[in-house]
């Protein structure tokens, strides 16, 4: 009686490449006695399985659940299914060669994060990989920051540069070894290797370059270590002078520095840590997770706060995400210097700068902030930074996405109609490509604020259309035509000949957002620190109705003058002047002195604000928030990163919170004017001004103003959502702010609204590009 044995050819689609994919697949069919092979096409994983047609039955309904834990299917296609003939039965199952052309699908798999076996194996004597900072497997390792090209094989990567040694070859070989097909698999026989160089370049002779770096962060000093997307400069956190001699080179006065925490229960006893914020440390994705700080433990441990996070009370703390990470945490037997419980581990950059990924570029542009280099030879290919996550409302959500999230595509709800090439924004850029139902927003780029910058920026739009081979039909760009990311994408479209579409960036903002959801019509509060609007004001605190077909503008804050653009924006004692001008309030000289003023320094602005000179009008939230700071007291005189002032604020409404205080009742102002609801909060200004508050009264008015805001953006969407439109999305910088946007969800949640709040790409600008791609690679962007 003949066997009824069938062949199913399928095409797997999703996340299905670099995650130990196929060697599952191979494991689970020999375990199931299945013939067949499996073999990567550029993005797509075909899988031809042969047996019993029963048993092929059950193995495909129970793939989903035996899949790795990093693998997403997305889609699972038919190609054919056929009775085998005897004599023509398939003998076992293997990994076919990969096929490099024929399919459209490509994916670029992430980083993953150092797995719990190889940090064991690392720190086992008995393994072959003791000690070892370049471990990985299947379930762990570089991918994102290794490819030089697709589909993903050794052969395409940095790796192709080690051949393997024959252990190596054996288990890369052997389907019931965890590094089976595991192409960033290496080994000190046959793999990459450490370097220390000393602070002019040379090498330092040492047995052990890694205790001689251990050994030197212990002894004060500023190591840079090449991690796995870029350099990173790590220093010892409770060493006081070493985190201000640090701050002084990078020039870096106050924005926050991460720490490294050698496992979750050193986090746990300097920061509050929750479920979420565990679990997610704890993945393949492994961020920086933004914590609020034990700040008792922390005093008594000499953890040096005010020094890592100036002016709040927060704590950006990651786990080891390599061998490397945690070997230098981690003392190994017959190394004398003590383990690292936190290490600070820091951008390996200048200010302005991305972070370097090669030797030579490292010892060029820290030259004077590094006292020593912790080299290897695995070439980065491509730059990533970290990533950075915070629980807002009930969720972790991404505020820099780069390594761990990025390339991961986003699945969209429909198609776009043409491959777009989407340039991001001036501010932590990201730029994206849009093709078919997805849109893959690249790591984030960074300020482009250097020569450096711009160079990353041109990189990752060189090689995301070339690695994912499409043609961009199009190419989105920022309306503001002073911004380097809109330069360099007219350039892009008018040499290859393809249209331009400008997209406003708030408009962009609740794209990217709803576009997350999967939602095409919402009303959106999109509150930001800036952006261009098509009337020529700087917008940022807008209520938008957005809709497949564009947007209309429902609401938005009171326009107030900027005098001096930019520089207002550094100093916000200048934007607290122009708030109480445009009320009429009085400026005493308690006032005027209090916020760093000389009597000519007013005259100025008067002059300014009266005549519009060097003043637009803006309308961003992001900036009352910044005049605010200045008017209580708790904004620095200098900003030196982006919204310092609003996150000082926000860090005295929590710290006045945690003491039990009761957020007063502050007035504000909502009205309608021409077709339009505006939102004022000129009145909390005049009444603080009216009887200027003492010190330690700032943290009960920053307290208010968040609750006071909170309300105008809510009482915005009460008066415009008329039209019966009962979901709405929140996106931009401002809402990052965890204390409004809890506080505006809330509100909303209890009068019926949905609520959308961005979860995989940030609210801020490092999430523009996605509503760019989307309203510019749709139907509606067309122009
Ligand atoms: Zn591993
Ligand atoms: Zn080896």
């Amino acid at each position: 009686m003949p066997r009824d044995t069938i062949r199913l050819t399928l095409d797997l689609r999703g996340v299905v490449q670099g995650v130990g994919f196929r060697p599952t697949l191979a494991r689970i069919a020999v375990a199931d006695h299945l013939a067949g092979y499996v073999q990567n096409r550029s993005g797509t994983v075909r899988l031809v399985i042969e047996g019993a047609r029963a048993e092929i039955e059950r193995f495909v309904a129970r793939l989903p659940e035996r899949l790795p834990r990093q693998a997403r299917l997305d889609e699972v296609v038919e190609i054919s299914r056929a009775v085998v003939p005897p004599g023509e039965e398939l003998r076992g199952f293997e990994i076919a060669e990969s096929a490099a052309s024929g399919s459209m699908r490509i994916s670029i798999p992430a980083d993953l994060a150092m797995c719990e076996d190889c940090a064991r194996e690392v720190l086992d004597p008995g393994s072959r990989f003791f000690g070892y900072p370049f471990t990985t497997c299947t379930n762990c390792g570089p991918r994102y920051t290794v490819v030089e090209g697709m589909p993903y094989d050794r052969e395409r990567t940095a790796l192709k540069a080690f051949p393997l040694c024959p252990t190596c070859r054996a288990e890369y070989g052997d389907p019931a070894n965890r590094r089976y097909h595991a192409e960033s698999i290496a080994c000190p026989i046959c793999g990459p290797r450490l370097r220390l160089l000393d602070a002019g370049g040379a090498p330092v002779d040492t047995p052990d370059p890694l205790q001689s770096a251990r050994a030197a962060i212990r002894g004060g000093r500023i190591v840079a270590v090449r991690g796995i997307g870029g350099f990173l400069l790590a220093v010892n956190p409770f060493d006081r002078a070493a985190l201000a001699r640090l701050r002084d080179l990078k020039a870096r006065p106050h924005k926050p520095f991460a720490v490294m925490a050698r496992d979750l229960s050193v986090a746990a006893r300097y920061c509050r840590l929750t479920a979420a914020a565990a679990h997610l440390l704890a993945s393949p994705i492994a961020p920086i997770a933004i914590l609020d700080a034990e700040l008792e433990a922390c005093a008594a441990a000499g953890l040096q706060l005010e020094l890592l996070s100036p002016g709040t009370s927060t704590l950006g703390v990651m786990l080891p995400t390599s061998p490397l990470h945690l070997l230098l945490a981690e003392p190994l037997p017959g190394d004398p210097v003590a383990r690292f419980e936190l290490l600070v581990m820091t951008s390996g950059n200048r200010r302005g700068e991305p972070i370097c990924t090669t030797n030579e570029e490292a010892r060029a542009r820290l030259d004077g902030i590094a006292d020593l280099y912790l080299c290897h030879d695995r070439e980065i290919a491509l730059r990533n930074d970290d990533s950075v996550c915070a629980e807002i409302a009930g969720e972790m959500r991404v505020l820099r996405r780069a390594r761990g999230y990025a390339p991961t595509p986003m699945r969209l709800r429909a198609p776009l109609a043409r491959t777009v090439l989407a340039m991001g924004a001036e501010l932590k850029n990201a730029i994206a490509l849009g093709f078919d139902d997805e849109v893959v927003v690249s790591p984030h780029v960074g300020d482009l604020e250097t020569p450096e910058a711009l160079d990353g920026l041109l990189e990752v739009v060189r090689v995301f259309p070339a690695y994912f081979a499409r043609e961009p039909e199009v190419v989105a760009v920022d309306l503001h035509p002073d911004m380097h990311a809109t330069r360099v994408g007219r350039e892009l479209a008018s040499r290859s000949g393809v249209p331009v579409v400008e997209v406003q960036h708030h408009h962009a903002h609740a794209a990217a957002c709803m576009a997350e959801h999967g939602v095409e019509e919402a009303l959106a509060l999109v509150f930001d620190g800036t952006g261009l609007g098509p009337d020529g004001a700087i917008w940022g605190g807008e209520l938008l109705h957005v809709t497949r077909a564009g947007f209309t503008r429902e609401g938005t804050f009171a326009g107030v003058p900027l005098p001096g653009g930019d520089a207002a924006v550094r100093r916000p004692a200048r934007q607290a002047v122009a708030r109480l001008l445009a009320i009429g309030a009085p400026i005493g000289d308690g006032i005027r002195e209090r916020l760093g003023m000389s009597e000519e320094d007013l005259a100025v602005l008067r002059y300014q604000c009266r005549t519009g000179a060097g003043a637009p009008m803006t309308h961003a939230v992001g900036r009352a928030f910044d005049a605010f700071a200045a008017l209580v007291g708790v904004a620095p005189d200098v900003v030196t990163y982006e919204g310092q002032a609003a996150v000082w604020l926000e860090a005295a409404a929590r710290a006045f919170a945690r003491g039990g205080g009761v957020a007063p009742d502050l007035p504000y102002a909502v009205r309608a004017d021409r077709g339009m609801v505006i939102a004022d909060v000129g009145p909390m200004f005049a009444q603080v001004a009216a009887k200027p508050p003492s010190r330690d009264r700032a943290g009960a008015l920053a307290a208010g103003f968040h609750k006071a805001v909170a309300r105008a953006a809510i009482e915005l969407v009460r008066r415009a959502a008329a039209k019966g439109i009962s979901t709405v999305a929140l996106s931009g910088g401002v809402m990052l702010n965890r204390i409004l946007v809890e506080q505006v969800v809330a509100g909303l949640r209890s009068e019926g609204y949905i609520t959308l709040l961005h979860r995989a790409v940030p609210p801020g600008d490092g999430g523009i590009a996605l509503g760019q791609a989307v309203v510019a690679g749709g139907d509606a962007g067309c122009a």
